[in-house]
């Protein structure tokens, strides 16, 4: 949970070309508004996405423009999903809708493969919905080129975390299956109004595409994955009872006896498939997740 120091922010913006001398907006705490107002970290965020001409990007929560600008300038149009409706109506003031196509929306329950393909997807994301928004965009992977986003450096530490470290979980596994995941650069509470009490940093995620590992069922894989993260202190055995027995566990390799967080993503794809794979068992599999879930 992100507490600001001082809400409203009433000291104004360190760099009011940043901000574009707007001081009229109060940050909405709801809305997770830590606007960046240093144009050291502005600039290194654009050179980080390095945007082209005729590149398809789409800003998360543009706010008061912040990246929008400098981006607009580099590649002439852009589309971006915002929440809050004042700000929005700031941003069609300011813009064109040839130039920037604002949508006031949910990035949430956004359809991202709705903007076509080869998405480039950036953001300095509202801190309170990054985990959710990450799953979601894992989603609409195929519809993605890249994803260059700002966020609590607690969250990079866990998307890139390794197996059998405190990090390691629902997210890493998740995001690893899909996504080549790069930690760029951290970046400090002061760089923005207000200011967040926790270290945010720069990932960018890249689909492996033909090095993905093959999912036979993405459900199958993501039940597992929820359900041996689902509570951590348990052993595969008890936590993934419902989803497989401990001959399948073993057949694919695994000690019932361990913990989910022991076992690698390959660990966990090789299983998955071999729980789709088994027809006989599916059956009976669907059955035990159907009482779990309804117990
Ligand atoms: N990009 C701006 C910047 O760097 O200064 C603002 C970043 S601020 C951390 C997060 C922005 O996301 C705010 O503009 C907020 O209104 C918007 N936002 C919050 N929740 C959202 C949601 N569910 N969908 C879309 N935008 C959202």
């Amino acid at each position: 949970m992100i507490r600001a120091r001082r809400w409203p922010d009433e000291s104004g913006p360190a760099d009011s070309r940043v901000l574009g001398k707007d001081r009229s907006h109060l940050p909405r705490k709801r809305f997770g508004q830590h606007f960046l107002a240093d144009p050291h970290y502005v600039g290194r965020i654009v050179a980080a996405i390095d945007p082209q001409p005729g590149d398809n990007l789409v800003e998360i929560g543009p706010g008061l423009g912040a990246l929008t600008r400098p981006l607009l300038e580099r590649v002439g149009r852009l589309t971006v999903i915002e929440i809050d409706r004042d700000l929005a109506a700031k941003l069609q003031a300011e813009f064109t809708p040839d130039r920037l196509s604002v949508r006031i929306a949910d990035a949430l329950v956004f359809d991202f493969a709705s903007l076509g393909a080869d998405l480039r997807v950036i953001g300095n994301l509202p801190y309170y919905i990054s985990t959710p928004l990450l799953f979601h965009l894992a989603q609409c992977e195929t519809a993605i080129r890249d994803i260059t986003v700002m966020l609590q450096k607690e969250v990079v530490d866990r998307m890139t975390a390794a197996p059998a470290t405190r990090a390691y979980g629902r997210l890493s596994v998740t995001l690893q299956v899909r996504f080549r995941i790069e930690p760029l650069f951290a970046v400090p509470p002061r760089a923005f109004r207000p200011a967040p009490k926790v270290e945010s940093a720069v990932a960018r995620l890249t689909p492996l595409r033909e090095a993905r590992p093959r999912l036979a069922d993405e459900a199958v894989f993501a039940r597992l994955v929820a359900a041996a993260f689902g509570q951590r202190r348990k052993t595969l055995r008890n936590a993934v009872r419902a989803l497989a027995s401990d001959a399948e566990l073993e057949r694919a390799g695994i000690d019932p006896g361990a913990r989910g967080e022991t076992l690698s993503v390959a660990d966990f794809v090789r299983l998955a498939n071999a729980l789709s794979a088994s027809e006989s068992s599916s059956s009976t599999r669907t059955a035990r997740a159907r009482r779990s879930r309804s117990s």
